[in-house]
């Protein structure tokens, strides 16, 4: 078993594989001075104040004091980097052509009548316009569930998606066409079947006309509240709606489909230092697979691509597709100054507690889940994909906005990486959890679908559980697997991305 793991050859620090004592003979040469915990790291050589620290062959920071080989080096202990200028970013210059070849090229999936991505799930999706309706909402999605779904036993679940926009807000903002746009996006998900149903309150500023737009703002797909003469006949015009749209959802059959027909997103989230050695790389491989068979792939997190977007740009396949990729940074550069914080407001004390020393050494590992394949698009945050491929969508890294962005862009499935647990979930969407180390895996043996931890230990490669995971994905996208998330129905809240202001 592996002792400690150094990435590239540049580099002139490693990590530990376990907590490791004092006084131990790490690597040839390199006794660790202090007690160093899993996942930290240790310096290989003697490091002089100022100079380079060195992880994944790039510079995470620079030595606030001078750093002996062998001594334990945490956050404390450098200095920031200036971030990467977004000006002129070479692009193109690698595009990688020889992806893993993937052994299915197909899955069954549920075919939508406007076309677009298959679902994955086949729900009564309920939008609402604002936050008032979400009581007498909740109230009757009980009843749906325990009067209505059995007698369609083809639908999955019933869901409604309440959320804390619609009133209160600077609704002609500029920013508020993100928000907005979120909610829209959110009414056409893949995994609701092309079936709308409308919950409004009746004097909020996102008015349905606002939501849906005139077309589909019609009496079989609205119930508007101060319409309803008192709670009883709220009640009975929202379960007699969704009864009407579970009869025309219970029809739907799934279907082989071709894996272009496939939408997922990555995500990770309460990261550590090996997120990047096993987790987020096996992910990336598997994405390359499904990118290789037609799919489309997205991954996100702003703050945790900023230090390594020279690293996207290159993988861009127009200037077009960099230009918009510069544009988005920008876009959250200003964003994060405005609030008077940077990019170095992202990592949490989980995050150090797990060997992250800063937003540089996250970055590197988070991106490593986008793997290696071109960039085909880019996207605001909660646009729907318009190319076929791997696709950076700009969205926060907070894991409870990016999942409602990802799922307004349309994934049918997310896969999420993380290092220190989250029982993190969405409903619309199923959720498979990947862990970056064994023990993570046995704290929760029934939290986390596929553990990674192999790959740090030496026991398996990213080839091997990236395949494993190919497999996850495509047996839960097509039905025939559950990720404990959606066994147990860890749903969180939609938590709809809003940069614009409150009133
Ligand atoms: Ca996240």
């Amino acid at each position: 078993m592996r002792t400690y793991v150094r990435l590239t050859e540049r580099d002139n620090v490693a990590v530990v594989t376990k907590d490791t004592a004092k006084g131990t003979e790490i690597c040839p040469g390199v006794t660790l001075l202090q007690d160093v915990p899993q996942a930290h790291k240790f310096a290989l050589t003697d490091i002089p104040k100022d100079g380079e620290i060195i992880r994944y062959g790039v510079t995470l920071g620079y030595a606030l004091d001078p750093i002996p080989a062998g001594a334990w080096i945490n956050e404390h202990m450098l200095r920031l980097p200036a971030p990467a200028s977004l000006d002129n970013m070479p692009w193109g210059t690698h595009i990688r052509r020889d992806l893993p070849e993937a052994p299915v090229r197909t899955f069954m999936g549920y075919r939508n009548p406007d076309g677009g991505y298959a679902g994955t799930r086949n729900i009564l999706g309920i939008q609402t316009t604002v936050q008032c309706v979400q009581g007498v909402l909740d109230a009757a999605v009980e009843r749906i569930r325990r009067e209505l779904l059995p007698q369609y036993p083809h639908v999955d679940d019933v869901v409604p998606i309440n959320h804390a926009y619609g009133c209160g807000v600077a609704i002609n903002a500029p920013e508020a066409v993100i928000p907005i746009r979120a909610l829209q996006n959110l009414c056409h998900h893949p995994n609701f079947g092309g079936q709308l149903m409308v919950v409004a309150l009746g004097c909020e500023k996102l008015t349905v006309d606002k939501l849906v737009g005139p077309e589909d703002n019609r009496p079989e797909n609205v119930i508007v509240l101060q319409d309803c003469r008192g709670f009883e006949a709220m009640m009975s015009a929202i379960l007699g709606m969704a009864e009407a749209k579970l009869k025309i959802l219970n029809e739907r059959r799934r279907e082989e489909l071709p894996l272009s027909d496939l939408l997922i997103g990555m995500q990770c989230g309460g990261s550590d230092a090996f997120s990047g050695v096993s987790a987020n790389p096996s992910a990336g491989y598997a994405a390359d697979m499904l990118v290789q068979a037609g799919a489309t792939v997205l991954f996100s997190e702003v703050t945790e691509v900023r230090d390594g977007v020279h690293l996207i740009a290159e993988r861009c396949l127009s200037q077009e597709v960099r230009d918009k990729l510069a544009s988005e940074m920008r876009w959250y550069d200003n964003y994060l100054a405005g609030g008077e914080v940077d990019r170095s407001a992202n990592p949490t004390p989980g995050n150090k507690m797990g060997g992250l020393s800063n937003i540089v050494e996250k970055a590197m590992g988070s991106i490593a889940k986008s793997g290696t394949s071109p960039i085909v698009e880019v996207l605001s945050p909660a646009e729907r994909p318009t190319k076929h491929g791997m696709i950076y969508a700009a969205t926060p890294a907070s894991d409870i906005v990016c999942g409602p962005c990802q799922l307004a862009s349309g994934i049918g499935l997310q896969v999420f990486m993380t290092g220190r647990g989250t029982p993190y979930g969405l409903a619309a969407a199923p959720v498979i959890k990947v862990c970056s180390r064994n023990e993570m895996k046995a704290q929760w043996p029934d939290l986390i679908d596929v553990s990674a931890g192999e790959v740090v230990t030496g026991e398996k490669t990213i080839a091997d559980v990236g395949t494993e995971l190919f497999s996850k994905i495509i047996a839960v996208a097509s039905g025939r697997d559950q990720p404990f998330s959606e066994k147990y129905r860890l749903h969180n809240f939609l938590c709809i991305f809003n940069p614009a202001p409150i009133t």
